[in-house]
């Protein structure tokens, strides 16, 4: 039985739904005590709840302590089988993180599943579905795998509502992922996503973005408000960044009291930061492309500072599968990432 401490690194909902994934594909039992110590609000809240459940439902696991506010689950799995699940996370909770958890086990059963979930599609602290649709998936892809999505219904909090539908066809064979420059790069597209919400709030985040990125880097003519139906009000400022290697997508979620600018200044910030480093992967990409490279056995990608949520997520890795990682700052603010058998 592996031991994780949940208040590891990071300390958040992501050590848990790491080690709920790779126990689902590896059939290694494990227990965590300390759920999301480092939050706020500790333990299993509702997202966290249907991760837990959506990952035994895959494996067909017997689990202790799956109830709301639990501080340790202990998850023994059986054997990951491919099929059709359907997951409602409940309220708002991130349908991408629950697809996430359940993905690593899907990829290594016999044969491709369909994933249908229901609930926040554009969560703050979150990948947007457009993450995983036009960076992650790509990627996964090169690696032998595939994973289709269609974005059925925007879901943004605190309504909730949305539906993601995926496609999961495991790989034959696995592919190491070779990620190291970000060469040719596209023209960026900005997307302000709008929910029952007045034009205006639109139009000054791409006004602010226009204004911070300046006309170098994105034109007016790039730019796009675009109305979407959800259960509530709502707003997303996607951005793509493509490149021949990857495409990257920062996004800012619009909350209750935070400023239109503000939400465009926190992208801004970040898409700044991604293209001074000239890497092909940003910060966000990084920590989720440790578990399929790990189950791929192996690859290299460049990246911007390891985040909390990488190193955390590498170390949960590693007592998974056999795996060691590597980060090393070998130009200014540009890291390589290695991962290969210990
Ligand atoms: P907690 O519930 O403990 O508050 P959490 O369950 O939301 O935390 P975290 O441990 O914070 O989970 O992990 C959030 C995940 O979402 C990380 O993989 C992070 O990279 C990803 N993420 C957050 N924001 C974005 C974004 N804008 N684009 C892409 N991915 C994101």
């Amino acid at each position: 039985m592996i031991h994780i401490d949940g208040s590891l690194g990071e300390g958040g909902g992501q050590v848990l739904r790491t080690a709920l994934g790779l126990s689902a594909a590896t059939g290694q039992p494990f227990r965590i005590d300390r759920i999301r110590a480092q939050r706020s609000r500790p333990g299993l809240q509702r997202q966290h709840l249907a991760a837990v459940l959506a990952a035994a439902e895959v494996c067909g696991a017997r689990v202790d302590g799956a109830a709301l506010g639990s501080a340790s689950v202990t998850f023994r799995p059986g054997t990951a089988r491919a099929g059709d699940y359907r997951f409602a996370i409940g309220s708002a909770g991130s349908t991408t993180l629950v697809l996430q958890t359940v993905l690593p086990p899907l990829l290594t059963a016999a044969g491709d599943s369909t994933v249908a979930l229901s609930g926040g599609t554009h969560n703050p602290m979150a990948p947007p579905s457009d993450f995983l649709q036009l960076a992650f998936a790509p990627l996964l892809r090169r690696m032998g795998a595939r994973l289709d999505l269609q974005l059925l219904r925007h879901g943004f909090a605190p309504g909730g509502g949305g539906t993601l539908a995926a496609r999961i066809a495991p790989p034959s064979p696995w592919r190491p992922l070779d990620l190291r420059e970000r060469d040719r790069a596209g023209l960026l597209r900005a997307r302000a996503l709008l929910a029952a919400l007045p034009e205006h709030v639109g139009r000054r985040e791409l006004d602010t973005l226009l204004q911070r990125l300046g006309r170098d880097l994105l034109s007016p003519e790039m730019t796009h408000i675009e109305s979407v139906d959800a259960d509530g009000p709502g707003n997303a400022l996607v951005v793509e960044l493509p490149a021949a290697a990857a495409t990257e997508v920062v996004t800012a979620v619009g909350e209750r009291g935070l400023r239109a600018e503000a939400v465009a200044g926190r992208a801004a910030d970040e898409i700044l930061a991604f293209v001074r480093a000239d890497v092909p992967v940003g910060a966000h990409l990084q920590d989720q492309l440790l578990i399929p490279i790990a189950l791929a056995g192996g690859g290299a990608f460049r990246t911007v500072a390891p985040t909390p949520h990488m190193t955390t997520n590498a170390q949960i890795v590693e007592r998974f599968l056999p795996v060691r990682f590597r980060f090393a700052e070998d130009r200014p603010a540009s890291w390589l990432v290695t991962a290969a058998a210990p």
